[in-house]
């Protein structure tokens, strides 16, 4: 077949995620669409997954997608003429144990929140709805009537028809060898039958995408990895409304299957494949059977369904799935490449989130930005280095199994650790410290006192390091705590139109004098926040701009694909410096021993930024804090920190210094109700809803992005607003996603929540929303509610931080 020599958009893949994208792109009346498939339709992943469509997701808008694609699936072969075999027998999870349970409960409460129809049920009931299972061990379950199953080779032909239908290009027996950019943009793909001309490429090569995207510099990090299920000889008692049954501590799910099960899972340790390349002919195909590796599934196989010790296996299904290095998906415009789009890596839930993503990324194509948050999937959370062979392969080990083990808060990755580290670390180590990982940065989140287990202890209550993080929280707020912020993302931008740059960037005036930082976010058109950082005057035209580890790529591409031709230089100067956050009280007076510069609050007042001399450094130091205390962030050349922090520690002891973790300052920075962007803020969510209208200055002189959709929303009430939650028993934790309710009806649901350890108890922050406008006497008239794990909670509900307020010990 020969290709078309001009196309808008060429989707390469036809699997389901290539075949949703096109059908998408089509029903928002893009015609001019090829999708190119290598061999066959669906010849890839797709033609051999279990078909199970779960619509729970971990966000609200990823279940929204979720929940649309089974809607869409319901409906598809009444559009098309392609049968899908979608149906809705609804799904059981089961718990064996409390922790279990507990997180069922949770996920039930989330799932109101997000509006999927949830019930938590008995294990007598659960053996009730699916008899052929035991129950004596279990704790309970979690009943999910809407949940459906669906024929993924079917349905994927119905999205293909569909796409077909709605004027799209299909060319099957067509392989992609190349790209063609331009200027940093796709122009072209070459192909086994020609090239193409094209606007924009979207990649959907699922297991092959890794290559694809190298094709144009695009950093696509995931890796396959063997992924089993066996299908029985039709047994008694199966019948095809069976729900989807899941036994995550067991690792197993199981349907019906033509009157017999299909029994697949997630074992805690993965087998990687195809490291060193995906054959180019591999179609249609399978890997050899590993009845070793599937032992583990099966033993729990059989200790759940009895039945199936002496069910003969019909078949066993070995193939290969690529999983990413955090488990959630790669949607969107790549930042190396503009017009090059992703979706792809979809650690075994593609046929599930399939359609969404594909509406997603065709509405992304065609409206020019995300249609809504999607930052769990963005494919600006990933680095390059994130595609390097061995990493990958590391954590696929492990990223299988996570599926089904327990999300423990505060979960850390075991496999491909140690990749990024400060300058600081093994003294740090030494110190006791327990790392948590940040786009691969370790970073001290707690110190083990002597004595205490330098390992995380998970559960859902209090974890074993949270009285050694209370401490680090207690110096913070009496004396002085020492944290290693060094993962923070640092650019520095500088030309003669750097403050034109980012004043049209920034919702903050950042035309400041030299030696001032500035707190701002940067909006979208639609007032929605995109980047919440410090901007610093470092001199007459440059600035040095500071952001979260987490947020290094997506920041930058915001900030790049905005400088459009000015005259300006941006440089990531992230490795240059390491960051010491002297934070407490006492950090003036522990500063104080180490330089000669006035650090009195006369000469160095709050957001000021100076270099001076610390120790045996030259250093930049800036008055800022993220936990609501007296605090300097200081800026060393990586190549000098080990002195400043010799020096530091050295002469802290009488001060009480103390060296402090992230997850101290989550606490610290939850009374202060200072937000976190990806949880608390992001693109839906506008600096006057958020409540951070004071780091707004819609007077000044040059307009900046957002503008004009924050004057609008200024003009009404206000139907969705930030406030922050108190709980008044001390007892339960906040993590996120707890429904909010108030006089008893869902308000709202919380977007981030940890203990404080000051005010003594759970804090969380979370929108609410109320048609009539969330006022103050909205606020105080309510009777306010959280639900944990299906228990109300009573709580004391405010816009103002619960530890002071008035931020006088910011200004001390
Ligand atoms: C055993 C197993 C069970 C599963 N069960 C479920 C389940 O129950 N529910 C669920 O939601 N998900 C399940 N999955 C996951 C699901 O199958 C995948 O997430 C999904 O099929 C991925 O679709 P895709 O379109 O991204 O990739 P693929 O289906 O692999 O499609 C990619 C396509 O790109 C083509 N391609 C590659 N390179 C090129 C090139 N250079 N030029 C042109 N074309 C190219 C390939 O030929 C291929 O057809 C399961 C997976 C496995 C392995």
């Amino acid at each position: 077949m020969t290709v078309p020599s001009h196309a808008r958009v060429v989707v390469i893949g036809g699997g389901i995620a290539g075949c949703s994208v096109a059908y998408h792109l089509t029903k928002l009346g893009w015609r001019d669409v090829v999708l190119l498939e290598r061999r066959d339709i669906s010849c890839g992943t797709t033609w051999h997954a279990a078909g199970l469509v779960g619509q729970l997701r971990a966000t609200q808008n990823l279940t929204k997608l979720a929940k649309y694609g089974a809607d869409l699936y319901e409906t598809l072969e009444a559009e098309t003429g392609q049968a899908t075999g979608f149906r809705r027998p609804g799904s059981i999870s089961l718990a064996r144990n409390a922790e279990r349970m507990h997180e069922l409960k949770r996920l039930a409460s989330m799932a109101r929140c997000f509006g999927v129809e949830v019930e938590v049920i008995t294990p007598s009931e659960a053996g009730r709805r699916w008899p052929l299972i035991r129950t004596d061990d279990l704790v309970g379950a979690l009943w999910l009537p809407r949940d459906g199953r669906t024929n993924p080779i079917d349905t994927t032909l119905a999205l293909a028809k569909g796409a077909r239908l709605g004027g799209a290009t299909i060319c099957e027996n067509t392989a992609v060898t190349g790209i063609t950019v331009r200027d940093g943009a796709v122009a072209g793909v070459t192909t086994t039958q020609g090239d193409i001309a094209c606007e924009a490429v979207v990649n959907c090569a699922g297991m092959w995408a890794r290559d694809l995207g190298r094709m144009a510099g695009v950093a696509v990090p995931l890796h396959a990895s063997e992924h089993f299920y066996i299908v029985t000889e039709p047994l008694a008692g199966v019948t095809p409304d069976l729900p989807v049954l899941r036994d995550p501590d067991g690792y197993i799910y199981v349907r019906e299957e033509v009157g017999g099960l299909l029994m697949g899972g997630f074992e805690p340790e993965a087998k990687p494949w195809g490291m060193s390349g995906i054959p180019a002919d591999f179609a249609f195909s399978l890997l050899p059977e590993d009845w070793d590796h599937f032992q583990v599934m099966m033993e729990q196989a059989i200790h759940r369904i009895p039945a199936m010790e002496t069910a003969p296996v019909r078949r066993h299904v070995n193939g290969p799935e690529s999983f990413t290095p955090d488990g959630r998906y790669l949607l969107g415009e790549a930042p190396e490449c503009r017009g090059f789009y992703v979706a792809a890596g979809f650690n075994s839930i593609g046929i599930a989130s399939g359609a969404g993503a594909g509406k997603a990324v065709a509405e992304w194509i065609v409206g020019g930005e995300p249609p809504m948050d999607l930052w769990d999937v963005d494919i600006r959370r990933v680095a390059p280095f994130q595609t390097n062979p061995w990493y990958l392969h590391d954590r696929t080990t492990e990223m299988v199994g996570r599926l089904y083990a327990m999300h423990w808060p505060f979960d850390q990755f075991v496999t491909a650790r140690d990749v990024r580290k400060s300058v600081l670390h093994d003294r740090l180590a030494a110190r006791g410290a327990v790392f948590g990982t940040a786009l691969g940065w370790e970073r001290a989140n707690w110190y083990a006192r002597p004595g205490v287990e330098r390992a995380y202890r998970y559960s859902w209550g209090r974890q074993n390091w949270f009285e050694c993080s209370a401490e680090e929280h207690r110096a913070v707020r009496e004396a002085v705590g020492l944290f290693d912020q060094s993962s923070f993302t640092k650019l520095r931008l500088e030309g003669p139109d750097a403050v034109m740059v980012l004043q049209r960037l920034c919702a903050n005036d950042v035309d400041v004098p030299v030696g001032r930082l500035v707190y701002t976010q940067m909006l979208n058109a639609r007032g929605g926040i995109e980047a919440d950082l410090t901007v610093t005057r470092v001199a007459e035209n440059a600035y040095l701009i500071v952001t979260g580890a987490s947020v290094a790529t997506h920041d930058t591409d915001w900030i790049r694909r905005h400088l459009s031709d000015a005259r300006v230089a941006l440089t990531d100067v992230t490795s240059a410096y390491a960051v010491l956050g002297v934070m407490g009280p006492r950090s003036r007076a522990l500063l104080a021993r180490l330089t000669d510069a006035d650090l009195s609050n006369a000469a160095f007042p709050f957001l000021a930024s100076r270099e001076i001399w610390l120790a045996s450094a030259r250093v930049r130091a800036s008055r800022v804090t993220y936990v609501g205390e007296l605090g300097w962030e200081i800026y060393v050349p990586t190549d000098q920190v080990i002195g400043v922090y010799d020096a530091l520690v050295g002469v802290g002891d009488d001060l009480g210094l103390r060296h402090a973790g992230y997850h101290a300052m989550d606490s610290l920075r939850i009374e202060k109700a200072y937000r976190s962007w990806g949880h608390d803020l992001g693109s839906e969510d506008t600096p006057l809803e958020a409540g951070l209208g004071f780091a707004v200055r819609l007077d000044k002189r040059t307009p900046f992005l957002g503008r004009e959709a924050l004057l609008a929303q200024r003009e009404k009430p206000l139907h969705r607003r930030l406030v922050v939650f108190t709980l008044e028993d001390a007892e339960p934790l906040v993590y996120h996603d707890e429904p909010i309710l108030r006089d008893g009806a869902l308000v709202g649901r919380i977007t981030s929540g940890a203990y404080g350890h000051t005010i003594g108890r759970a804090i969380g922050l979370g929108y609410v929303e109320h048609a009539d406008g969330v006022s103050d006497a909205f606020v105080e008239s309510g009777r306010w509610e959280l639900e944990i794990a299906c228990d109300r909670y009573p709580v004391r509900a405010q816009f103002s931080p619960p530890y002071d307020p008035k931020s006088l010990r910011v200004r001390m």
